[in-house]
């Protein structure tokens, strides 16, 4: 271990001040990160402050998503506020760094790493280095190459997304209330969702159940007007609830008229034509992309060693297989499952196993600092549970089956119990409580997106782009929706 380094001020890039002689750099600021980053500044605590160890935490956003809650995010029973984190507030004894870690080189114990800053004031990346890595990256969209999909796809990972889904799903309602051709008010209240895990399940039974809400205030548009479609590759939904959960889904879904379309996949969208696998093609302005998650890409700009699905490859003690200093947890991180009969089967990337990896991770760490052994990580999956609108819903949890309301409710208290900190627990039961008082929210807050475009449009386009909330260029713009 190097110990007191000094970092000149021509040490370019690097974090100024005295070095510590343990710095634990955490890249990524999710589940893993953040649970794995407070539970080393509780238990380091004295060390951080004589200043012996130093824990910093490299995150493109100063929050960190609570992704379950993302459909109700959606579907406005949340607000987005609400189901985020921020961590400099919880990881006070942290620092945070606002950027992404664009290479590590653990040979050498340093991650290159890009900030706001960074193209600002034309100093370079910072180069950081470190003692101990844990590597929190956790996953993107994994998306296939079917035509169209590209131009036209929207994702369902983060919270702007979610948002931007609720806007947009409430806007083609707006425009197929208003315009007189009835091919873009067919196309406007098409909504085509690909792939039936949880992500994808869950936001179509919310947004729906939001969208038929909705249209009781519009004059024109009824019910049965929308028109939803969910396209699943396999013979079923959700896996994570077993299949008799997943089966009683499915019928609870075509039972609202939503089409589920099981064994069938999306050969293109191309000019905004869905097409699929049966021959049928559906002219929509709306395609969810939630087929699945492949380890983020920063993975492979290292030296780590990784599997063939590009996770990287790690032990069940949850270090870096066959590399000291470098531990891996959560969607990023191949863990070998020690509870399962069958050799070879990994950890799934869900936040049940992110959390729980956390917490073995951080106690590892602070062992492994100690000369103390590392301990295995071990756990059954517990099972699930989803959502499928406001009252409804599927759970299989610790081998008890759920429906419907019991089960929704289940998911309430599930997540309530589970999202962290007090504060946003408090928040969301108000909010929860709130909407069972009141109406639900039917706004659409689109513009909120493009601030500056009415004062842009007002100045004639003299107006020369500036840092914040430009307009975006034209062809970075969503699909346009005016047509
Ligand atoms: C809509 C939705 C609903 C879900 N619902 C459930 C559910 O009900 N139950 C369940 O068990 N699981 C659910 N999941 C899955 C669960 O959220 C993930 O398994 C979990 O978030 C994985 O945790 P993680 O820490 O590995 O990754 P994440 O929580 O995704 O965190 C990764 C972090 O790393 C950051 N990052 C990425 N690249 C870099 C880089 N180069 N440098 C620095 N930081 C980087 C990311 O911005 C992010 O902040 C859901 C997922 C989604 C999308």
């Amino acid at each position: 271990m190097r110990h007191g380094m000094v970092m000149g001020p021509d040490s370019r890039g690097a974090l100024p001040g005295t070095r510590p002689s343990v710095r634990i750099l955490v890249v990524g600021g999710g589940y893993v990160g953040m649970y794995t980053a407070l539970r080393l500044q509780r238990k380091l605590r004295q060390r951080l402050r004589s200043g012996e160890a130093e824990i910093v935490v490299v995150t493109p956003e100063p929050y960190m998503t609570y992704q379950p809650f993302l459909p109700e995010a959606a579907a406005g029973s949340i607000s987005p506020r609400h189901v985020v984190v921020p961590l400099r507030r919880v990881l006070k004894h942290c620092k945070i760094v606002i950027g992404e870690a664009e290479r590590v080189d653990h040979a050498k114990r340093t991650a290159t790493v890009t900030t706001l800053a960074t193209g600002e004031d034309g100093t370079g990346a910072l180069e950081i280095p470190y003692d101990e890595i844990v590597l929190a990256p956790g996953s993107v969209s994994r998306t296939l190459p079917v035509p169209g999909l590209a131009e036209f796809g929207i994702g369902f990972k983060t919270v702007e997304e979610a948002i931007g889904l609720r806007n947009h799903v409430i806007e083609q309602m707006d425009i197929a209330s208003a315009t007189r051709d009835p091919a873009v008010r067919d196309a406007a209240l098409t909504f085509v969702f690909v792939g039936g895990g949880y992500a994808g399940v869950e936001a179509l039974a919310e947004l729906e159940d939001m969208a038929r809400y909705t249209s009781r205030y519009y004059h024109n548009i009824k019910p049965s007007d929308l028109r939803w479609i969910l396209v699943e590759a396999t013979g079923r939904i959700l896996p994570e609830v077993g299949e008799a959960m997943g089966g009683y889904a499915v019928r609870e879904l075509r039972g609202r008229n939503i089409d589920v379309r099981l064994d069938t996949r999306l050969d293109s969208c191309e000019g905004r034509i869905a097409v699929l696998s049966d021959g049928s093609r559906f002219p929509t302005r709306t395609l969810v992309w939630t087929a699945g998650v492949k380890p983020a890409p920063v993975l492979a700009s290292t030296d780590l060693p990784l599997t063939d699905r590009g996770r990287l490859r790690c032990t069940a003690m949850l270090s870096v297989d066959g590399v000291e200093h470098a531990w891996a947890a959560g969607d990023a991180a191949a863990v070998p499952d020690l509870t399962s009969s069958e050799p070879g089967t990994e950890t799934a990337p869900n936040a049940q196993h992110a959390v729980r990896q956390a917490k073995v991770l951080a106690d590892n760490i602070v062992a492994t600092l100690a000369g103390r052994p590392a301990e295995d990580y071990r756990h059954s999956y517990a099972g699930s549970v989803a959502s499928l609108g406001l009252h409804k819903g599927v759970a299989h949890v610790y081998g008890r089956k759920l429906k419907g309301y019991p089960a929704w409710l289940m998911h309430r208290v599930y997540h309530l119990s589970r999202v962290p900190t007090f504060n946003r627990k408090a928040r969301v039961l108000a909010e929860w409580t709130l909407a069972g008082l009141f109406k639900r929210e039917i706004v659409s807050l689109g513009s909120l997106e493009h601030p500056r475009a009415e004062f842009a449009l007002a100045a004639r386009g003299d107006v020369q782009p500036g840092p914040v909330g430009d307009a975006p260029p034209k062809d970075e713009r969503p699909p346009d929706t005016s047509d």
